[in-house]
């Protein structure tokens, strides 16, 4: 539902720009509010500021949506989008013959991605040098992704679990499923976003009917806060550090709360949001090849 809600706007949105930029034909780079495909070829950069630009909140003070490597200036030939810019993505990116690559995580492994302290760091030095030769451009879309109103992450979780006629609206972490046990939703969420494993705490057969999901790493504050608030019956995260929200967890079922947990993964959790973007950017960019490639877990379960 909600999900159809942020496509339509879109479409509604290209359909009315579609008129004006074909009005005024011959133009070159961004205008704004004008579709940069009415251009023969745009800059990556124009790219990006008109992708800015087409989220309402925009712009956002003290973003990390920044270009983390590569040259922006060149000419956009084909996007990616993914959650983590992993070197196999990386890899996978440019031999479709894509330039920019749209990922939802940092790239140096903190979240402004600072590199200061990388700085003699060879692996760091490695994945700068890979960037480099492959030519690609890596743009974070992270804080705007989150600002769509659903929340287009959450909202792609929701769609492909089959679960956004279950989520309360206004308040779409909230999912009311009706007769379901630890074990059927981990079988459920397993099928769906086609994985193997999933760490839980409970025990299968006791009933979760009031799902708290929170895709990504909210954090232990976040994570704990929302559980006293909402009551749920199950927490669903991307991840969490173990001795935060897990250890509460452990703490709140000795005192008699009812109360599981499920840890999908972070790149697991959050590339149904990522998927969608495929979606939302496609009519915006006419004419340019636009792919998702899944991160996946960078865990083996033995
Ligand atoms: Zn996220």
């Amino acid at each position: 539902m909600k999900i159809k809600n942020i496509h339509q706007v879109s479409r509604r949105k290209f359909i009315g720009l579609t008129a004006t930029a074909a009005i005024g034909s011959g133009i070159t780079g961004f205008v704004p509010g004008i579709v940069p495909a009415a251009a023969k070829a745009i800059s990556i950069r124009e790219a990006i500021n008109f992708i800015i630009k087409s989220v309402p909140v925009a712009p956002i003070s003290n973003t990390v949506d920044t270009v983390k490597a590569g040259n922006p200036d060149q000419l956009l030939k084909g996007m990616v989008t993914t959650t983590f810019a992993t070197i196999d993505v990386i890899e996978k990116a440019a031999s479709l013959g894509a330039n920019l690559i749209i990922v939802h995580e940092p790239v140096f492994y903190n979240h402004r991605d600072e590199t200061d302290w990388l700085h003699q760091d060879k692996v760091f030095e490695y994945k700068q040098q890979f960037i480099k030769k492959t030519g690609v451009v890596i743009w974070r879309f992270h804080d705007y992704w989150h600002s769509e109103k659903p929340d287009a992450v959450l909202a792609g979780v929701l769609q492909m679990l089959g679960w956004q006629k279950f989520a309360e609206p206004g308040n779409e972490h909230i999912i009311h499923l009706t007769g379901a046990t630890l074990g059927s939703i981990l079988k459920e969420v397993k099928e769906k976003l086609g994985v193997s494993t999933v760490k839980a705490i409970g025990i299968p057969g006791e009933s979760c009917e009031k799902i708290l999901l929170m895709p990504g790493a909210a954090g232990g504050s976040a994570q704990i806060t929302a559980i006293e608030k909402e009551q749920p019956d199950l927490l669903i995260c991307g991840e969490l550090q173990e001795w935060e929200t897990s250890e509460y967890i452990r703490d709140a079922r000795s005192k008699g709360d009812k109360i599981a947990l499920m840890v999908l993964g972070h790149a697991v959790s959050e590339e149904p949001g990522m998927i969608n973007l495929v979606s939302w950017l496609t009519p915006k960019f006419p004419g340019i090849a636009i792919t998702h490639i899944a991160s996946h877990s960078p865990f083996t379960w033995y």
